[in-house]
């Protein structure tokens, strides 16, 4: 094995992060201050239409502060998916809530709108669909379902920097939407989350759970956390920020030269009307998917990953949630899906060493 490893992802942090990072320091003040003020104004403006956003410490307090400034608490539902990182039915559950777990469509891997109605009863508060891998949820559908039952819509924006749907960006559509900013995320603020609010009792809500409650210093209104974001990481933000959308166009084109040429695989479908931004580049392999992530390891020196391979409501953590429930798309998405490298660092040799292990990988299977 002489060819070096191509793993699944890698973050880009270069000399401009660094320069922004040593600004910061050498101004003394590093808590929360201008630079997230600034980062805030301009992540509103690339990323959703203007949508006024707030910056807090990761992706999953801005989950849990969306939720809880929308009124969501103990005794309510939220039907969210199964099939995501665990954050999203956690951060239902923090409030007090209960995660409600619908299944998916199998096209794009998103909440299925026919799954989410059957799952509506009279406690449902809100719906929250997660854009999964970078496609956007079919968000006109959902929309639908949460008006004819009069619930809020929320979105889990965490892996979809950019993507649209319907001539608009996600993050545009629900009553909050995060965005998350780990370093494996489209881009990074070191760790991090953005929340764009659909108004401004939702933005006041969010500051003061971010900040102790507190609007005026020492006259708290209510009980809050500390989940400021720090001036440190605002300013790695904002300089990925300027990129991201390179990046992204990186990221479209590498998919576009793997759908053209994989064999043997199902390659990821993107929905009319829809702008994917390949978080993850995820196709389906219907036998052996282990088998076919091993090889591409061990034979091709080639990282890929498994996103999820339990779906949430049977993890030991939420699946008193769910006793007894069967999903039977999300089970097969668990079973199936692979994520294959397409992040901006990959050069043509690269996308063509791929393109050529999954094609012998797949054809040894079949
Ligand atoms: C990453 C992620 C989160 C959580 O974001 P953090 O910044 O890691 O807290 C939530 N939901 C989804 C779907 C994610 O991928």
């Amino acid at each position: 094995m002489t060819d070096t490893f191509i793993p699944a992802a890698k973050p880009i942090i270069g000399d401009d992060e660094r320069a922004a990072v040593d600004r910061v320091l050498l101004s003394g003040m590093v808590a929360q201050g201008p630079e997230v003020a600034e980062f805030e104004r301009e992540f509103a403006v690339e990323m959703v239409e203007g949508r006024a956003s707030v910056a807090v410490n990761s992706g999953t307090s801005g989950l849990h502060l969306g939720l809880l400034a929308s009124g969501v608490g103990a005794g309510d539902e939220v039907i969210v998916p199964s099939f995501t990182f665990a954050a999203t039915g956690n951060s239902v559950a923090l409030t007090g809530a209960t995660p409600v777990f619908a299944d998916i469509e199998p096209d794009y891997f998103s909440l299925d709108p026919r799954a989410v109605e059957a799952a509506i009863t009279p406690r449902t508060k809100g719906i929250m669909p997660v854009h999964l891998y970078g496609h956007p949820a079919l968000m006109a559908e959902l929309r639908a379902v949460a008006d004819r039952h009069g619930v809020a819509l929320y979105e889990d924006a965490a892996q979809a920097h950019g993507a649209e749907i319907d001539g608009h960006r996600v993050g545009t559509f629900g009553t909050f939407a995060m965005f998350s900013l780990y370093p494996t995320k489209n881009m990074t603020s070191g760790e991090g989350g953005m929340v764009s609010c659909a108004d401004e009792m939702i933005v006041r809500n969010v500051k003061l759970l971010r900040n102790q409650g507190m609007e005026k210093q020492y006259e708290n209104e209510l009980i809050g956390f500390n989940n400021r974001m720090t001036d440190i990481h605002a300013a790695i933000g904002r300089v990925q920020l300027t990129k991201v959308g390179a990046w992204t166009e990186a990221r479209r084109s590498n998919a576009a030269f793997l759908d053209a040429n994989l064999q043997g695989v199902v390659i990821p479908r993107v929905a009319p009307g829809a702008r994917h931004v390949y978080h993850q580049y995820t196709v389906r392999v219907p036998e052996d998917r282990d088998g076919f992530v091993t090889a591409l390891r061990e034979e091709h020196a080639i990282g890929s990953g498994v996103y999820y391979p339990i779906p949430n409501h049977r993890l030991p953590s939420l699946a008193h949630f769910a006793p007894a429930l069967d999903l039977p798309e999300t089970e097969k998405a668990a079973s199936e899906v692979a994520s294959l490298p397409v992040h901006p660092s990959l050069s043509q040799s690269d996308l063509e060493r791929i393109v050529a292990a999954v094609n012998a990988v797949a054809m040894a299977g079949a």
